[in-house]
């Protein structure tokens, strides 16, 4: 770290700007930027650094000298803490200028090519509660919070939490009351699961020294009503099945009742037999194509089945992409980074045929099997690194598109990636991106041979900094 000599700075009374990228707020002292997480444009706070960098100091909020009119009283008792929804104290109408702001930044900064309509960001109907799959993870150390009676007076006789990582901090969990992120009974089987852990000496993990019993919960939801609940267990015992079935009986509801047995020292289980305990294998979700198809699409999740989290945003996001490529019905269609195929799918029926790229395999191998429980038959798919995959043989094997749609990562597209598009030619480019500032520097890419038309962002994930934007370019 840049810390050299003395104690970092305090400042006093200074003005936050902005709302800023990746969810902190953003002042301006000394000619450097300090982000501040938790405050709102407007404010006028205290800020402790606890990091400096050459250009920006990172800072604690610990003081408000005056509040800005943007803000609200966050709806969650975990806000200031928990890392999930920064943007709880801004009101939604105000989060959605923000994005809106975030993405025309950096189309004019990053991107600074000449660009057509810049449509208003599409809102979500649900605020809350919007989220199909949350991961909890089990801590015999949780973080005591103010919300914690001091012990003398009945407070916390014991350290054993369930909930989300503290953001940096990987071995602190904020055990959690109540999420606002996913329906219910989401929150009652995170609170039985706890209570039935604690009544039957279950012990909770300590990624310490890596011993306790309940390591993870995972809940899924789709929207038809399946509801997939995932235990992570360290290591086989009795009592495991004493959990599962008092799920099983207590939660009726649970279509998809799994369990995993994970002594690596990681927390993922993409790697590792996930068994079923009662119910189905997978759930179910399902989306309407548009266009004159019309087709009720289902798709089968499995426990590591990758799915956009927001569904019925979802759902907006692709008919976006969907109206920006404009199909005629002969095109042949490549679906970049097709995840479990879903935008894949989405266009088959309007179009001659799709080829879909994907890295994982796991995701390959949903997508053919969700294509064939959809009866469609015109569209293959490659499992491959696309900067490898992605060359003038396989664009030679499988013809030159009309059409790209691609779906990259926060990370954006492999530079390679960039220029074999632009090699490839297609007449429309639909770049569906997570991360405005990458999609941006891509776009200045392609802008060599195409023009920036349409640019929509949609907002995916109420209460975080989190945009997606959809653009459309055309060839000159
Ligand atoms: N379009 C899909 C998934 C988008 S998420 C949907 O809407 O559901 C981005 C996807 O890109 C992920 O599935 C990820 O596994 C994949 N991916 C990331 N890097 C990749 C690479 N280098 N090559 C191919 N696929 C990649």
């Amino acid at each position: 770290m840049g810390r050299k000599k003395g104690p970092l700075p305090l400042f006093r009374e200074v003005k936050i700007l902005d709302a800023g990228s990746e969810g902190k707020a953003v002042a301006r002292v000394e000619d450097r930027v300090v982000f501040v997480p938790f405050a709102a444009p407007g404010d006028i706070v205290d800020v402790q650094v606890y990091r400096k960098k050459r250009s920006y100091y990172e800072g604690k909020l610990v003081r408000i000298h005056k509040e800005s009119d943007l803000r609200v009283i966050p709806e969650c008792a975990h806000f200031g803490l928990c890392g999930g929804c920064k943007w709880q104290h801004l009101a939604y109408e105000t989060q959605l200028h923000y994005k809106q702001k975030q993405v025309k930044d950096a189309i004019e900064r990053i991107a600074k090519v000449p660009y057509g309509a810049f449509l208003p960001i599409i809102k979500s109907e649900k605020q809350y509660f919007y989220r199909n799959k949350l991961e909890y993870t089990f801590s015999n150390r949780r973080w005591l919070t103010s919300l914690d009676a001091p012990k003398e007076e009945g407070g916390p006789d014991e350290m054993n939490g369930l909930g989300f990582h503290l953001p940096g901090m990987f071995d602190k969990i904020l055990d959690i009351e109540h999420c606002y992120l996913q329906r219910d009974p989401s929150n009652d089987i995170r609170l039985a699961i706890k209570e039935y852990a604690l009544n039957h000496q279950m012990s909770f993990y300590n990624v310490r020294n890596w011993e306790g019993l309940l390591r993870n919960i995972i809940i899924r939801t789709s929207r038809n009503g399946n509801l997939m609940v995932i235990v992570i267990f360290k290591e086989e015992s009795d009592k495991n099945s004493g959990l599962l079935e008092f799920l099983g009986d207590r939660f009726p509801e649970i279509t998809s009742l799994m369990y995993v047995i994970n002594d690596k020292k990681n927390d993922t289980i993409n790697d590792l037999e996930v068994k079923l305990f009662k119910g189905d294998p997978y759930i179910i979700e399902e989306m309407v194509t548009p266009g004159k198809s019309n087709k009720n699409l289902k798709f089968k999740i499995g426990p590591t089945s990758f799915y956009q989290t927001n569904p019925e945003q979802a759902q907006k996001l692709y008919e976006i992409a969907y109206n920006f490529a404009g199909f005629k019905g002969g095109e042949l269609v490549y679906d970049l980074y097709t995840g479990a195929g879903t935008i894949a799918s989405f266009v088959a029926p309007s179009v001659k045929k799709v080829i879909g790229v994907e890295y994982v395999e796991e995701a390959v191998n949903d997508a053919r099997e969700n294509m064939q429980l959809n009866g469609i038959t015109n569209v293959d798919f490659y499992a491959g690194d696309l900067a490898k995959v992605l060359d003038e043989e396989f664009i030679k094997a499988n013809g030159k598109p009309d059409i790209i749609i691609t779906d990259p990562p926060r990370a954006g597209m492999h530079d390679k990636v960039v220029r074999q598009i632009l090699n490839a030619e297609p007449d429309k480019i639909v770049y569906v991106s997570c991360n405005p500032a990458t999609q941006a520097r891509d776009i200045a890419i392609l802008h060599e041979k195409y023009e920036l038309l349409k640019i929509q962002p949609v907002d995916m994930f109420p209460q975080t900094h989190h945009v997606e934007n959809v653009v459309l370019m055309k060839k000159r």
